[in-house]
């Protein structure tokens, strides 16, 4: 255990690279995969069962938790570790990107954003100094500075007006943030998908300086393709020795692609989201598990999976309570899938420790490819 926060790059395989981001929380295995606990829950999972399957950080939502049930609240309760009953390391948003997907009426300014709240139309501001303070309250062990971020397609002049914006408020966050040693501040690039503006983007970040990078601006509606083009040269303007962060990433094979890259860590809901919705990944592509084809089906989803899932039931089972809207079901399929996406990360950490990435994406591509099993 440590009381700072610092980041051991042990070994890189082409672009990709794995290591250990050390906190007082706890060690965080990169490339990370960070579940999403929005509203202070990863949905349908118990913290313990989230941490079995091999996470070793959560996301919580700044733009949720200062809504309901108030970061003064959660403060006043010891905080959000233990108001959620999860003692290791955890990652705030800054609030921001969801206030331009959630909120009502809202007004950018210099200063910030006020908006309407989603859940009541209550009137609420966010700045970068209020961003640092709710996420302080919140007890958060990796804050993210305040931005914003248009959606893409977006044109030239919008996006470096915004990305100039969002650098004024990452020197504001930095200011505000002040010292608090064993907590990180992480930067956030924008540019959109103008390599000139990533650049300078970067540029200002790093003068500013950071315990970790996060890349923004990405997964907003631009697809695959045009992300990991940015990918190809976004994480090489920042600095080796400090972590990446890519936000809001993805399906399976963008966290791989990205990691490829040389990102180091990635959340997103699309695991429990998808669980709750029927859709499950696997080794062998994404299954929907209400398909008429599993009715009869006695085999597990996945024979290669630890998780409880695939271990105690059969996929004619999991179709059934699915398709009775059984509590059951989103806990089962988000189990699976959240173990699935860590099999993952610790497939490539191996991989990558190994300098046989190449093989393993290989073989990753390989068995998505080859399909679902036949039907019985
Ligand atoms: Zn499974």
């Amino acid at each position: 255990m440590t009381n700072r926060f610092s980041f051991d790059l042990k070994a890189t395989d082409g672009k990709a690279r794995t290591g250990v981001i050390h906190t007082p929380r706890g060690d965080i295995r990169t490339p990370a995969f960070m579940p999403v606990g929005t509203a202070a829950t990863v949905k349908a999972m118990m913290p313990e069962s989230v941490r079995s399957t091999g996470a070793d950080i959560l996301l919580g939502n700044t733009y949720h938790l200062m809504l309901r049930p108030t970061a003064e609240r959660i403060d006043r309760l010891g905080g959000l570790h233990k108001f959620m009953n999860w003692d290791r390391p955890i990652l705030t948003d800054s609030g921001g990107f969801q206030v331009m997907s959630l909120a009502g009426l809202r007004k950018l300014t210099e200063q910030g954003v006020t908006f309407k709240s989603h859940i009541d139309g209550s009137k609420h501001e966010l700045s970068p100094e209020r961003s640092m303070e709710i996420q302080r309250l919140l007890g958060s062990d990796i804050v993210m500075c305040f931005d914003e971020c248009p959606a893409l397609p977006a044109d030239r002049d919008r996006i470096v007006e915004s990305m100039r914006l969002s650098m004024r408020w990452a020197e504001r966050s930095r200011a505000a943030f002040g010292e608090r040693p064993g907590h990180a501040l992480f930067g956030i690039m924008q540019g959109g998908l103008e390599r000139d503006l990533r650049e300078e983007s970067a540029k200002a970040l790093t003068d500013i300086g950071f315990e970790g990078y996060a890349i923004g601006g990405l997964a907003v509606g631009e697809g695959q393709e045009a992300m990991f083009e940015c990918l190809d040269y976004a994480p090489d303007f920042l600095p080796q020795d400090k972590p990446r962060y890519l936000m809001g990433v993805g399906k399976p094979d963008d966290i791989v692609g990205a990691v490829a890259r040389g990102v180091d860590m990635m959340d997103c809901v699309l695991p429990s989201r998808s669980g709750r919705t029927g859709q499950v990944f696997t080794r062998r592509g994404v299954v929907n598990i209400k398909n008429a084809r599993h009715m009869d089906d006695p085999r597990p989803l996945d024979e290669n999976c630890s998780c409880p899932a695939c271990q105690n039931y059969s996929r004619a089972y999991l179709n059934h309570v699915f398709r009775s809207n059984e509590m059951i079901s989103g806990m089962l399929l988000t189990w699976h899938n959240l173990q699935y996406f860590q099999d993952i990360m610790a497939g490539m950490r191996d991989a990558i420790a190994a300098g046989t990435f190449e093989a393993w994406q290989a073989e990753f591509h390989a068995g998505r490819a080859q399909g679902d099993i036949d039907p019985v």
